[in-house]
């Protein structure tokens, strides 16, 4: 039943009453923490599941029920055509794609970040560049707990050491969006690394929350390719067409030269 409503309701935005339980219940919660990092109450815990999975919990005692965190949720629905509206003012070309300028296939020439990073360091030095040149204050990243070294924690990094600590991806359901508070508490504009699940559960709150796109500078998303890779390589070749294309190459073993 509840499944049946979910799938209905996966373009409202809008709804009140109702805690994220349900979408815990239902086996619809992804882990992104949004629903954490907004509730003004702190009534939302990330708490590790026996599956090793975060998963939130919610204070009844502190809990008014205001359902915030139902509509922020990517979980119980994401409205593709809503959001794209609303940020880019109109529907992507390419749904798969989404919206962009032209795509490029590169890796850092910073050779410590290189050899740190997880495929090619492009967003680690992203990150770098962005902070050093002024266009940004830190950056939302992850790393592994020092004192728990399976269990991942997301920070705001200011500096080019705090950004190396976090490289190379943490395969695991990660609640980065439980930062929201930090970022709106903290002074200054800001990258979010992240991958889509969070980046979604970012966008909703940014409906609630206007402030939170003046401060996130830059979405630095995560590509999880080979979930669309037949649609993408088709896309490519399509686009180029006048090239002969001998070999795709997804992930190249090495990027030093
Ligand atoms: C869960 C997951 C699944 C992925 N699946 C694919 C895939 O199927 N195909 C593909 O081509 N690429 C996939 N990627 C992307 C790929 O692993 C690299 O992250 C990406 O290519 C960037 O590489 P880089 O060397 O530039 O990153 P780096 O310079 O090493 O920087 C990585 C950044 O990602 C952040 N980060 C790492 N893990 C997480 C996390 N779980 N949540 C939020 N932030 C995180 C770190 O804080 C760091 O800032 C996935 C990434 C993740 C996290
Ligand atoms: S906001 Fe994210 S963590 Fe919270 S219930 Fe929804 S999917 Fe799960
Ligand atoms: S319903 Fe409101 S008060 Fe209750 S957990 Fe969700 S956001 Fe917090």
């Amino acid at each position: 039943m509840l499944k049946e409503d979910s799938k209905k309701n996966m373009a409202c935005s809008r709804v009140s009453g109702p805690d994220i339980s349900f979408v815990v219940a239902e086996h619809l919660c992804h882990s992104c923490g949004t629903c954490a990092g907004v509730c003004g109450n702190h009534a939302i815990e990330m708490h590790l599941s026996s599956f090793g999975v975060y998963v939130p919990v919610i204070n009844e005692e502190l809990c008014t029920h205001c359902g915030l965190c139902v509509r922020v949720c990517p979980g119980y629905g994401f409205d593709y055509h809503k959001q794209y509206c609303r940020i880019h003012g109109s529907l992507p070309e390419h749904a798969i794609l989404g919206a962009y300028l032209s795509g490029y296939v590169g890796y850092t020439t910073d050779r410590e970040v290189l050899h740190r990073s997880q495929s090619g360091g492009f967003v680690s030095t992203l990150l770098i560049q962005c902070i050093e040149k002024g266009l940004a204050d830190g950056a939302i990243v992850t790393r592994w707990r020092q004192d728990s070294p399976l269990e991942p924690e997301s920070y705001i990094a200011k500096e080019r050491e705090q950004i190396l600590a976090a490289t190379g991806s943490k395969y695991n359901p990660v609640p980065a969006s439980r930062m929201i508070r930090n970022i709106l508490n903290e002074p200054g504009r800001f990258v979010f690394v992240g991958t889509p699940c969070q980046i979604h559960g970012m966008r909703k709150a940014e409906e609630d929350f206007p402030e939170l796109s003046e401060k996130i500078f830059l979405y630095s998303g995560l590509s999880m390719l080979r979930e669309s890779i037949r649609e993408t390589v088709s896309m490519i070749l399509n686009r180029a067409a006048p090239i002969r294309t001998q070999k795709i190459m997804v992930q190249p073993n090495e990027y030093s030269n």
